[in-house]
C-alpha cells in the first residue's frame, strides 16, 4: 500500500510517550487507503510537559482529530473544556476532535470494549463480571459491564482504596442497576466469588510489566466464563494461557483496540471505515494475519 502525502492531505494523529509501538497508524492508514481518502494518520512523540502545547497545535496545524494514549488521557480531561458525558464519567480522553478550531474531548474505550464483548456474544444480564484493576482502563471496563447489564461487578485491585473510589464514581451513573463491589486483589483467589463469574477482565498491565499473573483458580469459574485481557500481543498473554489450558473461552484486547479505533475514525472523518479493514491491519502488524 503506498500513501502519497501532499499539500492537500488531511492529517490525523496519535500523541503518546512512548508512541513508537502504537498500532493505530497501521489501522487508520489501512482504512484511508481502502476508502481512497487523501488522509494520513501519524504517531507523534509528545512528552507530558508538552501536552498542553501539543493540544493547542491541533487547530494550528489543522489536524482533524487526535488519539491520546499513555500518559495523556487523564491530563487531557483537565486541559480540554468541551468534553463528552463519557469523558466526565471516566475522567480520561482518548479522542480529540477538531471542530472548526475548537477542541472536543471524547472517549471510545468503553464503547469499543462493549462492542467487542457484544461481538463475542457476551450477555451479562443477571450475571457477575470481575474487573481486575482500578485505573483508567478498568473504569472503561466497568462501564462496558454496566451497559451489558451485569447485575454485579466486582472490582479487584491491589490498592483497595482505588477500587472503592472507582466503584463510588461509577455508581453515580443513573442508568443500569449493577451492584459495584470494591475488593482487594486477594479476591481473585476467592473460589466462592469465581464460581459465579461470567466474565473476568484483566485491566492491569500484569503479565506485561510483571513476569507472571498472580495465582488465579481458573478451574473454579463456570465453563462458559470468558477471560478477557485488555493487553494484546502476538501470542496468548500470561493471563490467558492458563485459561486456555482450563478450556475457558478467551479474548485479548485486540478486539477492543479495533473497535475503539473504528469509532474514533468515524469521529475524525465523519465516515465509517470499511468493515474488517482496521482489524486485518492490526492482526497483520501483530503477526496474527491468519486469525
Ligand atoms: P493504569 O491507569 O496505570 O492502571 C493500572 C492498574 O493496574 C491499577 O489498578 C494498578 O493497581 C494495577 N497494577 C499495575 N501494576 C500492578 C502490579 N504489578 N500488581 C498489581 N496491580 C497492578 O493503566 P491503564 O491505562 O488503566 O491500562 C491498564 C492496561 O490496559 C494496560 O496494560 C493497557 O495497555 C491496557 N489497555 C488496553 C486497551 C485496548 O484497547 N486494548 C485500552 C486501554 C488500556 P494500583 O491501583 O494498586 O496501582
Amino acid at each position: 500500500m503506498s500513501l502519497e502525502i501532499n499539500g492537500a492531505t488531511g492529517l490525523t494523529a496519535i500523541f503518546g510517550d512512548p508512541v513508537e509501538h502504537s498500532k493505530s497508524p497501521a489501522m487508520h492508514n489501512a482504512a484511508y487507503a481502502a476508502l481512497k481518502m487523501d488522509r494520513a494518520y501519524v504517531a507523534l512523540h509528545v512528552r507530558s510537559a508538552d501536552l498542553a502545547a501539543a493540544l493547542r497545535a491541533i487547530p494550528a496545524f489543522n489536524l482533524l482529530g487526535v488519539n491520546l494514549t499513555v500518559p495523556h488521557k487523564e491530563t487531557a480531561a483537565r486541559l480540554i473544556k468541551n468534553l463528552s458525558k463519557e469523558v466526565r464519567l471516566l475522567g480520561a480522553v482518548n479522542c480529540v476532535i477538531n471542530r472548526r478550531g475548537k477542541l472536543y474531548g471524547d472517549n471510545t474505550d468503553a464503547r469499543g470494549l462493549e462492542r467487542d464483548l457484544r461481538e463475542l456474544a457476551v450477555d451479562l444480564h443477571g450475571q457477575l463480571a470481575i474487573v481486575i484493576g482500578a485505573g483508567g482502563a478498568a473504569a472503561s471496563a466497568v462501564l462496558a459491564c454496566q451497559r451489558l447489564g451485569a447485575s454485579e461487578v466486582a472490582i479487584c485491585n491491589r490498592t483497595t482504596d482505588r477500587a472503592r473510589a472507582l466503584a463510588k464514581r461509577m455508581a453515580r451513573r443513573r442508568r443500569g442497576a449493577s451492584k459495584l463491589e470494591p475488593l482487594g486483589l486477594d479476591a481473585i483467589a476467592n473460589v466462592e466469588l469465581l464460581k459465579g463469574a461470567r466474565l473476568v477482565i484483566n485491566a492491569t498491565p500484569m503479565g506485561l510489566t510483571t513476569a507472571r499473573f498472580p495465582a488465579f483458580d481458573y478451574e473454579a469459574t463456570p465453563r462458559n466464563c470468558l477471560f478477557y485481557d485488555l493487553i494484546y500481543a502476538a501470542k496468548a498473554t500470561a493471563f490467558l494461557k492458563p485459561a486456555i489450558a482450563a478450556k475457558r473461552p478467551v479474548a485479548d484486547g485486540a478486539g477492543m483496540l479495533v473497535n475503539q479505533g473504528e469509532l474514533a475514525f468515524k469521529l475524525f472523518n465523519r465516515v465509517s471505515p470499511p468493515a474488517g479493514v482496521m482489524r486485518a491491519a492490526l492482526l497483520n502488524s501483530l503477526g496474527r494475519s491468519n486469525q
